[in-house]
């Protein structure tokens, strides 16, 4: 992605903010039941027929090769926006499919997961939001459960911003190949964003592999959340996942 895409795109979040931002949460008056219902901008959140997240099972076998992924990240800075904490980016890796090559954007974090595999919540999901240039969008989803230390997470956690809506400059070169486990293979259906406005028609690719982070890493990410941020299970409506 080109510098001026990045700053239009940054134009567009500033001034979104400038205009009472619409109050959303994860619990509450405002919480996902009613997120529909918030404003005309949200109404595809109840009567969208594709959300997301689902609880990923009986995925069908369509032999999808594995993700080809090469990583040349740097970030450029973090914020916490009360939502999330997420990670914009420059230098931007690439990934082709359908003949597209998709864009990464931002990518940012959910605890506990958003997605189940097989009825399986994961304490950690991170999603890779990516873009290609008519501005459709794919999503890489990785799951993360406890166990080593992940080498990723932890400029990150070094410079998690203290207070809300508070973006922390990350001038740093980063390695995200520990983000993504080494087999690449995932699981794919069509779905939507997991927060208002809940635009659907997004691809979403979910790592079948889990990656690891230390227990201390995730009270990290836990604390700096200060709540849970997943969005409950959405009905699959007759839609396929394949593998
Ligand atoms: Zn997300």
């Amino acid at each position: 992605m080109n510098k001026f895409f990045a700053v239009s795109l940054l134009a567009v979040s500033v001034s979104a903010f400038a205009d009472t931002p619409l109050h959303w949460a994860y619990e509450g008056q405002a919480g996902p039941d009613s997120w529909g219902d918030l404003s005309a901008e949200f109404a595809t959140c109840k009567i969208g027929k594709f959300q997301s997240p689902i609880d990923i099972r009986n995925a069908v076998k369509a032999n999808l090769p594995p993700l080809q992924l090469d990583f040349h990240t740097a970030a450029e800075s973090l914020i916490n926006n009360g939502h999330t904490l997420q990670v914009t980016v420059e230098d931007e890796d690439d990934f082709r499919l359908d003949n597209r090559t998709f864009t990464l954007r931002q990518y940012h974090f959910h605890a506990p997961s958003e997605n189940l595999i097989d009825g399986k919540r994961y304490p950690l999901e991170a999603h890779f939001v990516h873009a290609d240039a008519q501005g459709q969008m794919a999503v890489i989803a990785v799951m993360f459960e406890v166990g080593q230390e992940n080498t990723a997470l932890q400029p990150l956690i070094e410079s998690m911003p203290k207070e809300k809506d508070h973006a922390v400059a990350i001038d740093k070169r980063f390695d995200l190949s520990p983000l993504f486990p080494a087999d690449r293979h995932y699981y794919r259906f069509s779905g939507s964003l997991t927060t208002p406005p809940c635009t659907e028609g997004l691809r979403w690719l979910v790592m079948k592999e889990p990656v690891t982070l230390s227990a201390a890493q995730l009270a990290k990410f836990q604390q700096a959340l200060e709540h849970s941020n997943n969005r409950p299970i959405q009905p699959l409506n007759g839609r396929v996942i394949v593998e």
